[in-house]
Parts: structure tokens; C-alpha cells; sequence
């Protein structure tokens, strides 16, 4: 079996908390959240978010790096989808070479993968995530 720990292992070290985009909201996402922060979800929306389109996503500091990071994920608990789920993409289910772009940036996955058994922990970690988060 498949173990997280085989193809990654975080180094805290917030690469993957800089720079533009990703971090999408789901409605049931931007309710955690704002109940997380004590605050309303239009408060959140205004104070937290930006938009791509019609898509609201966590906004960057001036910094560059996401307005929770602060050498650590501030809202660890109730982090969006893409942050729970990091590295093990759904992409990688369709192309696994997108392992070796997620490899170069962050330090913390493991090079010289089997493709097999990073699909199936893909596929395990996204299971956990449907079953934890959205059921
Ligand atoms: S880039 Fe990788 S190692 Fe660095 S904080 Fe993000 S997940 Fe962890
Ligand atoms: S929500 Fe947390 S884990 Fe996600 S980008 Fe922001 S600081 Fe990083």
C-alpha cells in the first residue's frame, strides 16, 4: 500500500504559499473559513479574497505569499482543498510527469517516484479528503 510519507515529507518551508493562484473557494470552504476567523463570509470575501473571473481565491500580501501564511498556514485547520491535498494534485491522475514540475518546487516531494503507487496515493489521499471534508 500506497504511504504519503514514500513521495513526501513538508519541509515548511512556504514555497508553496507564494505567488498567485490556486487557493479557489468553494461556498462550503468560505463558510469554514469565515467561521474559523469569527467573521461573516462577505467579510471574508472583502477582507481575504480576490477574484479570477467569477472564482473568489485567497489573496497574497504584499509579501507575495498568501495573507495566511506567517511562517506557518494560520488557518492550518480549515485550509482550502488545494492546501489539504498538496502535492497529490488530481492532475497527476491524468499526467503523472506533472510529478516532476511539483517536484522542482517544492523541496519536500520525493524524486524517482513509481508512477503506480503515487497514483494510488493520490487516489487515497483524495478519498480521504471526499471523506473528511464533503461528505
Ligand atoms: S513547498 Fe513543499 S515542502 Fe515547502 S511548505 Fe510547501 S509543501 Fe511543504
Ligand atoms: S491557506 Fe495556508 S497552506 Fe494555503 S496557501 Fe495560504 S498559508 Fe499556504
Amino acid at each position: 500500500m500506497a504511504r504519503h510519507s514514500d513521495f513526501f515529507q513538508c519541509e515548511k518551508c512556504g514555497e508553496c504559499c507564494k505567488g498567485y493562484g490556486g487557493t479557489f473557494l468553494s461556498e462550503r470552504e468560505i463558510k469554514r473559513i469565515s467561521r474559523y476567523l469569527n467573521i461573516d463570509s462577505a467579510s471574508f470575501l472583502r477582507d481575504y479574497c480576490q477574484w479570477s473571473g467569477t472564482q473568489p481565491l485567497i489573496k497574497s500580501s504584499d509579501s507575495g505569499y498568501c495573507v495566511f501564511w506567517d511562517e506557518v498556514c494560520t488557518i492550518h485547520q480549515v485550509k482550502p482543498r488545494m492546501c489539504k491535498i498538496w502535492p497529490f494534485i488530481d492532475s497527476l491522475l491524468i499526467d503523472p510527469t506533472n510529478w516532476d514540475i511539483i517536484c522542482s518546487m517544492c523541496p519536500g516531494a520525493r524524486t524517482n517516484v513509481n508512477s503506480k503507487d503515487l497514483a494510488e496515493c493520490v487516489r487515497q489521499v483524495l478519498a480521504e479528503y471526499e471523506r473528511q471534508w464533503e461528505s
